[in-house]
């Protein structure tokens, strides 16, 4: 199993990565694995702090809604991770392109995979899906992969929680308010 590449497989393991920072290698490489990432070597501390780096990078995409800024951030992401595309069929997955040279460690292999995927994803399916719950107190990231892209919350159990809320907060209303009768 191969992680579509720089699809939007990619766009929700950021945001998976960025909702429950990895706190060990292990469990960085655990992740990836889940999302069908292949891994060519061990899995280091330094392969940890290079992806908390690009995640703090990648939240600062999350938290603009200005498009331009939105797309600058991206950029200049992008350019950090810069190297030549190149076709590749390591792991037996078939002809894919790498965005990155071949034998990378994960944490650069992350800082490349994260930022062209959010550009893919940003220039496809919209400039506007990617962003926090609407639910006050809830921080989750979500990638917005909807078929009407007008996803609000991190998932449907927070969609429930607010949906409750409104509710209390229209029946709680004195009868007064409501308008005369
Ligand atoms: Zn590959
Ligand atoms: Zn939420």
């Amino acid at each position: 199993m191969h992680l579509n590449p720089y699809g939007e497989d990619a766009v929700k393991l950021a945001a998976k990565l960025a909702n429950r920072r990895p706190a060990s290698g292990t469990e960085l490489a655990h992740c990836c694995q889940a999302a069908g990432l292949l891994m060519d070597q061990p899995v280091t501390q330094q392969d940890v702090d290079r992806t908390w780096a690009v995640l703090d990078e990648w939240e600062k995409v999350v938290d603009t809604t200005d498009e331009r800024e939105r797309a600058a951030l991206v950029n200049r992401m992008l350019t950090a991770a810069a190297a030549h595309p190149r076709l590749t069929d390591h792991g037996g997955g078939g002809w894919h392109l790498h965005y990155r040279d071949d034998g990378q460690p994960l944490g650069s292999v992350l800082s490349a995979l994260i930022p062209v995927a959010t550009a893919l994803h940003l220039v496809g399916p919209g400039m506007h899906r990617l962003g926090r719950c609407a639910v006050d107190g809830c921080t989750m990231i979500f990638a917005d992969t909807s078929r009407l892209g007008r996803q609000r919350y991190c998932s449907q159990r927070c969609a429930n929680r607010d949906a409750v809320r409104r509710h209390r907060a229209r029946t709680a209303r004195p009868e007064h308010a409501s308008g005369p009768a």
